[in-house]
């Protein structure tokens, strides 16, 4: 069989084998709707009770009821954007957001901006740090919210949360962050990092697609997500999810177990390869920050090539990456982070993230290199575009 080897684990992860077992029981034989008040009904409850308690100890909640599950990062980060832009409207109807941040967060704003609330997006340097200066400089009397992600999913930048957050805390404004790329890869402790609101998924790390929550300090106020039964303090209406919420709270358990085995696994990991792909290609350029990032993210540009046409050629070999150039559906539009931290659109363009994932292996390493050399070596040949004495 021809090998197969994953390098997009920051796009979705296997779901693990514990993970698997805590869920299958959800499907029959705990199939009662958690809100039946019959034993049926109360044994779903406690599988979600149980799964939401492993979510606020891993994340430092003060109270499971700060936990809301959701269906994944996506409605986590809508729902904290409007909610509660739209619960402090009477405040003022101005956020501030990073220029980095997911399009999850980035279209709500849009969104909003639609609705009559202005956004600022604030800067980042060429690591993709946020500009803590820039933020100061954007708040304004009736600004309510600011959003800043934990970890940026493209190059892996680790933002300085507890700096942005008490920033806004002197202003009186609530700090709200994506931790969907951070969970598992980084300590969060949401009381510590004064967090009032984060988003969080669970296909990034190890558990099922489709779920996630969003942590919503006691006292935050935000607005319904969806209209319809008691479900989630009324916040938030529709039958649990259960299998998936029972392997998330799993999930989440076991990336806090595993939390120093993996990093120091996944570190390795990354510095073989980048050591590997240093030595054997030329005209590269690590993208993002040299040591404040996570272990598990390393985006490369290389030169004179388009990162598609390196992506096509490694799929042919079965190695699964993804283009730090997503490209939008009419244009090569180069990626809004690489162009927020001032990387040249050629450049850009040519970047791919590796991200690599706890099952990677040594010789699923030394796979990736021989093709890849392989791989641009080739791009580099019929490209037209050269530089003077560097093809
Ligand atoms: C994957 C991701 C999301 C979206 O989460 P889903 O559960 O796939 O909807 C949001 N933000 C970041 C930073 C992500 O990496």
């Amino acid at each position: 069989m021809e090998k197969k080897v994953y390098l997009d684990n920051a796009a979705t992860t296997f779901v693990s084998g514990e993970v698997l077992n805590e869920m299958m029981p959800c499907f029959n034989a705990i199939y009662g709707n958690p809100n039946s008040l019959h034993s049926f009904g109360r044994d779903a409850a406690a599988i979600v009770d149980r799964a939401r308690d492993r979510v606020q100890k891993a994340i430092g909640a003060k109270s499971a009821t700060e936990i809301y599950f959701t269906s994944g990062g996506t409605e986590a980060d809508n729902w904290a954007i409007k909610g509660i832009a739209k619960a402090y409207a009477n405040k003022g109807k101005h956020i501030i957001v990073s220029q980095i941040e997911h399009h999850a967060i980035l279209s709500s704003c849009e969104e909003l901006e639609k609705e009559g609330f202005e956004v600022s997006y604030v800067k980042v340097d060429k690591y993709g740090i946020v500009s803590i200066a820039d933020i100061i400089d954007k708040i304004r009397p009736d600004t309510t919210l600011i959003s800043v992600m934990a970890v940026n999913n493209e190059v892996g930048t680790i933002q300085n949360l507890l700096a942005i957050a008490k920033t806004a805390h002197e202003h009186g404004i609530i700090f709200h962050t994506d931790a969907v790329q951070a969970i598992g890869a980084l300590k969060i402790n949401v009381q510590d990092m004064e967090i009032d609101a984060m988003s969080m998924s669970a296909h990034k790390i190890y558990g099922p697609k489709g779920c996630g929550a969003l942590y919503v300090r006691n006292g935050v106020r935000i607005q319904n997500f969806m209209d319809g039964g008691s479900q989630e303090r009324g916040k938030r209406g529709g039958t649990l999810n259960v299998p998936s919420i029972a392997g998330f709270g799993k999930a989440i358990e076991i990336a806090t177990r595993d939390f120093a085995i993996n990093q120091k696994k996944i570190k390795s990991i990354r510095e073989y390869f980048l050591s590997k792909v240093t030595e054997r290609i030329p005209y590269i350029r690590v993208n993002g920050h040299p040591y404040q990032k996570v272990q598990g993210i390393l985006n490369i540009s290389f030169e004179m090539i388009e990162g598609e046409s390196i992506l096509m050629l490694l799929d042919l070999d079965g190695i699964a990456v993804s283009t730090g150039s997503a490209c939008t559906s009419n244009s090569l539009e180069p990626s809004h982070v690489l162009r927020a931290m001032g990387i040249e659109d050629e450049v850009a363009q040519g970047s791919i993230r590796f991200s690599f994932g706890k099952n990677t292996s040594k010789s699923d390493i030394d796979y990736v290199v021989d093709k890849l050399e392989v791989a641009v070596a080739k791009l580099r040949a019929i490209s037209p575009i050269t530089k003077a004495g560097r093809k």
